[in-house]
């Protein structure tokens, strides 16, 4: 049973094994005092390495940051120089994150930023539009890493901007003498040559030059910094276990604000915290029109029952009745879809289950879709992604970037449940994958000679593989 009593966890959980830097105010972001109540502490330590680069990036960021003299001074600067010259060298420098897609495609690509601002030594400041506001609470002491409203290359103004794939092409070119102070880079899926010899060496020595990066991805391009061979060491020393990339940056960076994490934690209070199991099932169906909700209810059961994580039905009238079990066993589901949870739930209060075991099925909300641009649907689904994490165990749906957070949030590796095609269920409905880490759904297809990369990509790379549920996608292991 997991153990939700204060008593029981230390010092050590709180600021996760120095993760978390103290100094913080309790009362404006009260998860970042009450989240290692309610989860299982990790068995992965962060390295002394990592929680020293920390604590330097905080350094940093609070010189930097918005409001500041060098925060001021830089952006007068570049305003009046369109490209690096003199007296541009030495100041301060930064990543703007810009949002594109989801909430888990954020999120993930928010990490990756922040690990890329990590290696070189720039400041994180993300853009978050209406829809953002008052989900995660401030994650750097003493500094804000909202990016000010009056920042000269705004939202508006970026058309002019020139494009890291622009640049790179001048580069070949050799016309390269001046390099813009301010540049966009994309790693999308609709850009055919999204990051194009970003793992290369001498990509990243262009870029570190330039002042300002303006990210637009929704990827989480982590494994590609991997592939950088001037990042290697630095991130060997910081990730002695590359599996904990995520579940350390993302457990560092993302505290939900009290808005969110009051209703995550009742819901976790009501619902999931008596129970001796809880299992968390997040069903992401992305082709509802082609494949129905009864075939992907097959799947999960089929899976779920087959590897024993939820157990299977009794037969009616059976003349060995089951063992007498008291175990009560929560299942969260999340979902954008009803018929998932109202389905399990009738059929799991209308039939006994071998086990004997009682189950309770919850599921928090049902958005019906994916509304972009709404404040509240973001909220909601950051609570069920909390929720997710909260978990002992977990089965997810392949390709999608909102179970990759719950499950490197939790430190869980899951289940994934493969993506249908049409009404067929297959014989072997899920997979157990292989790491928690998220998968990157646009690796490099080159390396930096331009030779194709080996499909086993393990060759090359030794910590990492192809994924399981998209097999041009790669992840640390
Ligand atoms: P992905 O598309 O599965 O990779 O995940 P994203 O999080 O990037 O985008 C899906 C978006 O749809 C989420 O951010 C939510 O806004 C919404 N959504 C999808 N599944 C769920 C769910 O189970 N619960 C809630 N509340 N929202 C969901």
């Amino acid at each position: 049973k997991n153990s939700s009593n204060p008593s029981t966890k230390n010092h050590g959980d709180k600021f996760l094994d120095g993760l978390i830097p103290s100094g913080f105010d309790k009362k404006s972001c009260l998860s970042r005092f009450e989240l290692y109540l309610y989860r299982k502490s990790s068995p992965h330590k962060p390295s002394p390495y990592l929680i020293s680069k920390l604590r330097s990036y905080e350094d940093l960021h609070r010189k930097c940051g918005p409001h500041t003299k060098a925060y001021k001074r830089t952006m007068v600067k570049l305003k009046k120089f369109k490209s690096i010259n003199v007296t541009t060298s030495g100041s301060c420098k930064y990543i703007i994150w810009t949002h594109a897609d989801g909430l888990g495609n954020r999120m993930v690509s928010m990490v990756s930023s922040f690990l890329y601002a990590i290696l070189t030594d720039r400041v994180l400041l993300v853009e978050f539009q209406d829809d953002m506001v008052d989900l995660f609470c401030e994650p750097f002491p003493n500094s804000s890493w909202l990016l000010p409203k009056d920042f000269p290359f705004s939202n508006n103004n970026r058309n002019h901007i020139e494009t890291y794939q622009n640049i790179l092409e001048k580069d070949r070119e050799n016309h390269s003498k001046e390099l813009p102070s301010v540049i966009q880079l994309k790693i999308l899926p609709t850009n055919n040559n999204h990051e194009r010899f970003f793992s290369c060496d001498h990509s990243q020595h262009l870029l570190i030059k330039v002042p300002i990066l303006i990210f637009l991805s929704d990827q989480y391009f982590v494994p590609s910094l991997f592939m950088v061979p001037s990042f290697t060491q630095e991130l060997s020393k910081m990730f002695p276990n590359k599996e904990t990339v995520f579940h350390h940056l993302g457990r560092y960076l993302f505290f939900p604000t009290n808005d969110v994490w009051g209703p995550t934690k009742r819901f976790y209070q009501a619902y999931l915290a008596k129970a001796d199991e809880k299992i968390g099932l997040q069903i992401r169906v992305f082709n509802p029109d082609l494949t129905s909700h009864q075939t992907v209810l097959n799947q999960v059961l089929n899976c779920t029952q087959k590897h024993k994580i939820l157990p299977g039905f009794a037969v009616e009238n059976s003349e060995d009745s089951p063992e007498k079990n008291e175990r009560l066993k929560s299942v969260l589901v999340a979902s954008l879809y009803p018929e998932y949870g109202e389905n399990l739930r009738t059929m799991y209060l209308n039939k006994a289950t071998v086990t004997g075991e009682i189950l309770g099925v919850y599921q928090p909300s049902h958005e019906g879709h994916q509304k972009f641009g709404d404040n509240l649907h973001n909220k909601k689904a950051l609570t069920e992604i909390y929720l997710l994490s909260l978990c002992d165990d977990l089965v997810t749906s392949a390709l999608s970037t909102f179970g990759y957070v719950a499950q490197s949030l939790g430190g869980i590796t899951p289940r994934i449940l493969y993506k249908l095609q049409g009404n067929n269920v297959p014989d072997s409905p899920c997979v157990q994958d292989v790491s928690m880490e998220p998968c990157f759904h646009l690796p490099p297809k080159h390396d930096c000679m331009e030779k194709p990369i080996d499909d086993d990509i393990g060759t090359t790379f030794p910590y990492m593989r192809r994924c399981l549920d998209y097999k041009w996608g790669i992840k640390l292991v």
